[in-house]
């Protein structure tokens, strides 16, 4: 690249840095989303109707329903009027959950097996609910583009194919796992997000403790994304006093939900 069009480029790059600054209403961080919401949301509807067709949502009534119960709840106090909601469980052995941008959530099969509880889904649900509210699969596209502008020059990375910045879109929007502070905030919203629906937010603690004291016999997709140790769990005891006054607040009072097994709920 020559000289002037690096200059060119790293021009366009901190203009591009300021016009796409923006905060995050939940926490006041602020963040670099070049994107706009409408362009993420039918991105997160795409990777989700690829996603159902890889993998079969489970058969057994029970499940989809619990998890649709949580989800709508938690949907109703998410304030996101523009999101499409959808929740399934599909079939699979992978230990782990996602939101699409737009409010495509999806728990996999493997992983509802280790819920004890309604509350502990929620609680995963709304973490990764969390991570879609405050746009960080965008804000994590938006730095890519910025970097490829960066190294490529504006007039090459113009020139870039459709398959490349999807490319970028599905790899940086849903698919690598996000960076620690994107899981701190995500936990801090999806803790409040629960509280408000009416769960018990100790069960946040419950669930994240339980494998940080080693119940993660297995390394599962869900501990490997999403890192598990005692400053996690320091962050969520230290907001757990808040958490629990928006719970005290809630309308309806849901405290653990039915208890689970196997993802299918039982009764005592
Ligand atoms: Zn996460």
């Amino acid at each position: 690249m020559n000289a002037s069009k690096l200059l060119f480029s790293a021009g366009f790059a901190a203009l591009l840095a300021a016009a796409g600054c923006r905060t995050v209403p939940e926490t006041g961080r602020t963040q670099f989303v070049v994107l706009t919401s409408s362009y993420e949301n039918n991105l997160g509807a795409a990777n989700y109707k690829e996603c159902m067709g890889q993998y079969k949502p489970v058969s057994d009534a029970r499940q989809q329903e619990v998890l649709r119960r949580v989800g709508n709840a938690l949907a109703s106090v998410s304030g996101q009027a523009d999101f499409k909601w959808e929740f399934n469980v599909l079939e699979s052995s992978i230990e782990n959950a996602f939101c699409l941008p737009g409010g495509k959530v999806a728990v996999y099969s493997g992983l509802m097996k280790r819920f004890d509880n309604e509350a502990e889904l929620a609680c995963v649900v709304a973490h990764e609910v969390g991570h879609a509210i405050a746009r960080h699969g965008g804000e994590r596209m938006s730095w890519e583009y910025l970097r490829k502008i960066g190294s490529l020059g504006l007039s090459e990375f113009a020139g870039t194919t459709v398959q490349d910045v999807y490319g970028i879109a599905t790899q940086y929007g849903v698919m690598l796992p996000f960076s620690r502070s994107h899981e701190t905030e995500a936990d801090l919203i999806g803790l409040r997000l629960m509280a408000k629906a009416g769960y018990d937010p100790q069960a946040a603690v419950d669930f994240w403790q339980r494998f940080d004291k080693g119940d993660n016999d297995i390394i599962t997709a869900i501990t490997s994304t999403h890192p598990c140790d005692a400053d996690r769990i320091a962050e969520l005891n230290a907001h757990l006093g808040e958490a629990k006054s928006l719970y005290g607040q809630s309308a309806e009072k849901r405290g653990f939900g039915v208890k689970l097994q196997n993802g299918i709920p039982v009764s005592d």
